[in-house]
């Protein structure tokens, strides 16, 4: 049974992410298709990738590059290739999010909240529970 959340959490659709092979390519690439250029890339050491950022409207395109071989964004582009690897969703509260979402019968690929990249706290649902599509939830970190 689905249970409505009173106030809603979920907002919109915070970015789109994308795994590249080379970040600094991909940037003009994007930069072309987007008529702007990113503003700005960051490399979150956690995770092994380079991040850029790119503002579409009310959203942001997130192109990922892999920093080496451990990291799950050089495993997934060794399986499917280049091409989109998420979908986040901004969320008020993330940990609430995140119990509504167990409860639901999700898998959550944290157990805690992590620092994302673009300065946010962030956590994964499993594609597997979710139609093939890793979704991401984002907390903006306001302190
Ligand atoms: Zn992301």
């Amino acid at each position: 049974m689905i249970t409505f959340v009173q106030k809603l959490n979920m907002q919109k659709i915070e970015h789109i992410g994308i795994a590249v092979k080379d970040l600094d390519e991909s940037n003009q690439l994007f930069e072309k298709l987007l008529g702007r250029p990113h503003y700005k890339i960051e490399e979150v050491l956690s995770e092994n990738v380079r991040t850029s950022f790119f503002r579409t409207g009310q959203s942001k395109i997130e192109l990922v590059e892999a920093t080496n071989d451990q990291s799950a964004i050089a495993k997934y582009i060794q399986k499917y290739g280049e091409g989109v690897h998420h979908i986040a969703f901004a969320v008020t509260d993330i940990r609430k999010e995140m119990e509504r979402l167990k409860m639901e019968g999700f898998r959550i690929l944290n157990e805690e909240p992590k620092r994302g990249a673009d300065n946010k706290l962030v956590c994964f649902v499993h594609p597997k529970s979710a139609n093939g599509v890793l979704v991401e939830l984002c907390q903006e970190i306001t302190e």
